[in-house]
């Protein structure tokens, strides 16, 4: 890649601390970057904190109440930001809060929590069979015991009652996933349970029904989904995801500490999938097929791929066409995001020279490497700053990223495709191909950018 030679080692604008979570791929760096750390004091973070963590993987169970146990701020956290769809109950769309107030934090707010949960049952017909209850900052400080109110209302009620334990402070986002996962395990319960063929989807969200779409594609080549984990879920199957033989997993990031777990308690092995670009999806219908029996389900997964080639085939050409030696930047939360996103864009014939991601693991990031183009920079734990930094100095045609940096890519002139939880319309499958090629498409190639690029850029 014919990257800014004085770009690999100019980073004089970087504060010295933060140069070591920047490398560039072959700048002769060691190949390593710092990760899995907290962000360094003067840099202006993207990162979420526990508690949004946690509503993220949780707040897709569509019969659940997740009733926030804190000030009312920390509830401005709803469903429309992520929003999952539902093909049942839709109680995960209201907002519960016990809106924390001065005297709650001086006197303690256990007795506020108890009459939410009581008012809620009262309230809401059917009863809920589960309520979430999230602890945020303030209730970490205050020691309310929400282990113990839960615990009581659960016998009180008849109904499932689950702390998840996700004051801000208690660490990043990804602690937030594992409290969330903690709280699904809960759920779960341990007992043994009856194997039946099957897979549990675990890590897909339901942003414009993509769920959906994945349970197609296996129920044509005869696989059964037991549990959805957590898109469009519900109590009752969430329940039943122990008895699935083999977990598929999306999201690895957030969801590394159930399917751990889920293999260690049930016996259930974890395949890591990506339903996104033709090779992933290839691979992954494949690699199910594979595991749960092989033969006849391998050639189905096969057939069903190449009636989707072919059908989807053509129309990716045309738009790939337009799109061919572009590149992009790609900033987004989870490494295993990005990495999906870097494979996809070099299907559609689109360079990413700079790699921005709130969170991964070393081995995220040398997978990140490896698929990465010469040249490029890669970033754990972005910042603003940093961002606009390698924007001037690799000038990209185009900016796949996050609602947090699409104001940023808009001010410098660069087109900016969405790539985030609260899209629309699906992203992954052969249909979210589509839709996302068409987006990059109509985005990067509009008229209206030659007359948007501003100064930061040229
Ligand atoms: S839990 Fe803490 S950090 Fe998170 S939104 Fe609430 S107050 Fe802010």
């Amino acid at each position: 890649m014919e990257g800014p030679a004085e770009s690999l080692f100019d980073v004089r604008d970087i504060l010295e601390e933060r140069k070591s979570h920047i490398m560039i791929k072959d700048s002769g760096c060691g190949g390593g970057i710092r990760c899995e750390k907290e962000t360094i004091a003067g840099s202006i973070s993207q990162r979420a904190c526990v508690y949004c963590g946690a509503r993220v993987v949780l707040n897709p169970i569509t019969d659940a109440v997740h009733l926030v146990h804190g000030p009312i701020g920390c509830a401005s956290y709803t469903w429309d930001l992520r929003g999952s769809l539902t093909s049942g109950s839709s109680l995960f769309r209201n907002s519960f809060s016990t809106d924390l107030r001065e005297k709650d934090v001086i006197f303690g707010g256990e007795k506020k929590l108890a009459a939410a949960i009581d008012e809620i049952v009262a309230q809401y017909t059917p009863t809920p069979r589960l309520v979430f209850v999230y602890a945020t900052c303030v209730v970490g400080v205050i020691g309310d015991d929400i282990e113990a109110v839960c615990r009581k209302k659960e016998a009180q009620h008849g109904i499932r009652v689950i702390p998840v334990k996700s004051s801000g402070f208690v660490g990043a986002k990804p602690m937030g996933y594992k409290l969330a996962c903690a709280a699904l395990l809960e759920l779960m319960g341990d007992a043994p349970r009856e194997k039946r063929p099957g897979v549990n989807i675990l890590g897909d969200y339901n942003h414009g029904g993509e769920i959906w779409i994945i349970e197609g594609y296996l129920r044509k080549i005869g696989v059964e989904v037991v549990a959805r984990v957590t898109g469009d879920a519900s109590c009752e199957r969430l329940m039943q995801a122990p008895s699935a033989t083999l977990n598929i997993v999306e999201c690895s990031g957030s969801m590394a500490y159930l399917s751990q777990q889920m293999e260690k308690r049930f016996g259930i092995p974890a395949l890591k999938v990506r339903f996104i670009g033709f090779n992933d999806i290839k691979t992954s219908l494949v690699q199910i097929a594979e595991r749960l029996g092989g033969g006849a389900l391998v050639e189905k997964a096969l057939a069903l791929v190449a009636a989707e080639e072919a059908h989807v085939g053509p129309i990716i050409a045309e738009y790939r066409a337009r799109l061919v030696g572009k590149t992009a930047a790609v900033c987004v939360g989870g490494a295993y995001k990005a990495i999906a996103m870097i494979r996809l864009l070099k299907e559609f014939g689109v360079r990413p020279v700079l790699i921005g991601t709130q969170h991964g693991s070393a081995e995220d990031y040398a997978i990140i490497r490896d698929f990465s183009v010469d040249g490029a920079v890669i970033i754990n734990d972005t910042s603003p700053s940093e961002i606009e930094k390698y924007v001037r100095e690799y000038k990209p045609d185009l900016f796949v990223g996050n609602v947090k940096e699409r104001t940023l890519a808009l001010k410098m002139g660069v087109p900016f495709v969405d790539f985030n939880h609260d899209r629309k319309y699906p992203l992954t499958t052969y249909e979210g191909m589509i839709n996302f090629i068409k987006e990059l498409d109509v985005t990067s190639n509009s008229p209206v950018w030659k007359w948007a690029r501003t100064e930061l850029t040229e």
